[in-house]
C-alpha cells in the first residue's frame, strides 16, 4: 500500500477511492481501472460493507486482482470503532480507515493507537486517521458553507501523525462530503494555502488523503494533488450515476423484467465516471 502512495507521490498524481456496494459497482470501478491501466482503492463505508459482506467483498475484489493483475486495494472507510475495524482486519482488508473525528481528540488519538497496533499484528500497513470537522454525508443535499474552525489544526495533524504512527491522514480543507441538491453549483473552493500549513508542518511523516470530492471544482483537486494528495474519495457521484442511470434503464424498458440485460448501462454510466475521475487524478497508465 506504501508503495503506491510513494509511488503517487513522487510522480505527482493520486490514486482513487471509489466505494461500492454491490456487484455493478465493482465491476464499473474495475473495469475503468483496467482500461486505463491505473491502481485503484475499493472502499466500503460501514452500511456498504454490511450490505455486500465484508468476506464476500474480500473474495470478489481477490478474483479481480487475479484476473486483472492490477493493484487493487480494499479500504474500510470510516470505520467508527474498534469493534468494525476488527470485522475488517478480520476478513482480510488491505487498508483500514479509523474516523474518530468527531470524538475529542485525545479519544480519538486513544483509539486510533490500538488500530495501528491491531492493523500491524496483522501485516496491514496502511492505516488512515482523520482529524478536523467533515460536514456532509455521501447524498445531495443543500449547500454547505464551510467554517475556518472546521479545518484541520497542522499542529494537532503533526502531534496526532507522530503519537499514532497513523500511515495516512484525512483532512478537512475546505472539502465535504456528498454534493448540491441543485447541480450547478459546485462543492466550496479549498483552502490550499491551508494545505501548505499542513505540509508544512508534517513533512513525509504521513500521506494526506482528500475525502468529500465529489463535486468538487477540478481545478482545485489538481491542485491538492500538485500539493501532496495521494488518496482522493469519490463516492456521492458514483451513486447519483448509478440510481440515474437505472431509473433510465427501467424507463427505457418497462417490459424488461431480466437484471442482466437492465444493469449493463448502469454499469457503463458508473464506469465513465470513475474513468473521467482517474484521468482527473493522473493515475492512468501508472
Ligand atoms: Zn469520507
Amino acid at each position: 500500500m506504501l508503495d503506491i502512495f510513494q509511488k503517487a507521490k513522487q510522480n505527482n498524481y493520486a490514486i482513487g477511492a471509489f466505494n461500492a456496494s454491490n456487484l455493478e459497482q465493482l465491476k464499473a470501478i474495475v473495469q475503468a481501472a483496467q482500461n486505463l491501466k491505473s491502481p485503484i482503492i475499493i472502499s466500503t463505508s460501514q452500511g456498504e460493507s454490511n450490505f455486500i459482506g465484508k468476506k464476500q467483498v474480500k473474495a470478489l475484489v481477490d478474483i479481480w486482482r487475479q484476473e486483472t493483475g492490477l493493484d487493487i486495494i480494499l479500504h474500510l472507510d470510516h470505520g467508527k470503532s474498534l469493534e468494525v475495524i476488527k470485522e475488517a482486519i478480520e476478513a482480510g482488508y488491505d487498508s483500514v480507515h479509523f474516523d474518530g473525528s468527531k470524538m475529542p481528540f485525545e479519544e480519538n488519538l486513544a483509539i486510533t493507537k490500538q488500530v495501528v497496533v491491531l492493523a500491524r499484528a496483522k501485516g496491514i500497513n496502511n492505516v488512515e486517521g482523520e482529524i478536523g470537522y467533515l460536514r456532509g454525508g455521501s447524498s445531495l443535499r443543500e449547500a454547505v458553507e464551510v467554517k475556518q474552525e472546521d479545518l484541520t489544526d497542522p499542529v494537532q495533524a503533526d502531534k496526532f501523525i507522530k503519537e499514532t504512527e497513523v500511515d495516512s491522514l484525512a483532512i478537512a480543507i475546505g472539502n465535504i462530503h456528498g454534493m448540491n441538491k441543485d447541480q450547478n453549483l459546485e462543492n466550496p473552493h479549498l483552502f490550499l494555502d491551508h494545505l501548505e500549513k499542513i505540509n508544512e508542518q508534517i513533512g513525509n511523516k504521513a500521506f494526506l488523503v482528500l475525502h468529500g470530492a465529489s463535486g468538487t471544482p477540478e481545478q482545485d483537486i489538481k491542485k491538492a494533488i500538485a500539493l501532496g494528495i495521494v488518496k482522493v474519495n469519490i463516492n456521492t457521484e458514483l451513486r447519483l450515476a448509478y440510481t440515474q442511470s437505472l431509473k433510465k434503464s427501467l424507463a427505457d424498458n418497462p417490459q424488461v423484467i431480466t437484471p442482466y440485460k437492465l444493469m449493463p448501462s448502469v454499469v457503463k454510466a458508473v464506469q465513465a465516471v470513475v474513468e473521467e475521475k482517474i484521468k482527473l487524478f493522473g493515475s492512468d497508465n501508472s
